[in-house]
């Protein structure tokens, strides 16, 4: 793969973060329970360091049901990016959090595209060049909704839903995140 981080990116991967780059824990609130999943560290770099922008992309309706506050979120958040070895817990190009409830009108909650769609237009990337990578139907269909490649993980849980939206839209399914790393030899290249 070829590419440098100052030029052009090359695309951007967006990631879910509970049950993909994190093992689920159901409502996560306390950094301490963060856990990476085997290989996220690894690919994570691989995949930035051949060009591609990264970008966290969460739902998390624990603050509209008042299980927990934003500022539980960005401490887990932080904890993940120090595990991915950033410096000042920043390692993500860019990150949304959507705490709206599954209730109400979505704002950025996924299934809704826009975060995906605000980002494409921010950095002028290619749709045709950016993959959402997730592990329940909702991160499938945000990345369907925003015109690009959805590609499922499935590790702690194989999400009945994922599964069947996976096989009606011709969605590939990964069980060891590494896979990303040649997945990705085929995205941004003309
Ligand atoms: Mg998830």
């Amino acid at each position: 793969m070829a590419g440098k981080r100052q030029d052009a990116p090359r695309g951007a991967f967006f990631f879910d973060r509970d049950g993909t780059l994190i093992h689920d824990v159901g409502y996560l609130s306390d950094p301490g329970l963060v856990e990476l999943m085997p290989g996220v560290r690894e690919t994570l770099h691989a995949l930035r360091a051949a060009g591609f922008l990264l970008f966290l992309f969460t739902n998390q309706s624990g603050v509209a049901r008042g299980y927990f506050g934003l500022e539980a979120v960005e401490s887990v958040n932080a904890r993940l990016a120090q595990l991915l070895g950033a410096e000042n817990e920043r390692f993500f190009d860019g990150l949304c959090i959507a705490p709206e409830h599954p209730d109400a009108p979505p704002v950025y909650r996924k299934p809704c595209p826009r975060f995906i769609l605000e980002t494409i237009a921010a950095h002028g990337l290619s749709p045709d060049s950016c993959v959402m990578v997730g592990d329940r139907s909702s991160d499938l269909r945000a990345g369907v909704n925003a015109g690009i490649r959805a590609v499922r993980y499935c590790a702690d849980i194989d999400d009945p839903a994922a599964a069947a939206f996976a096989s009606e839209n011709a969605i590939a399914t990964i069980r060891d995140f590494h896979e990303l790393v040649r997945l990705a030899d085929g995205v941004g290249t003309i």
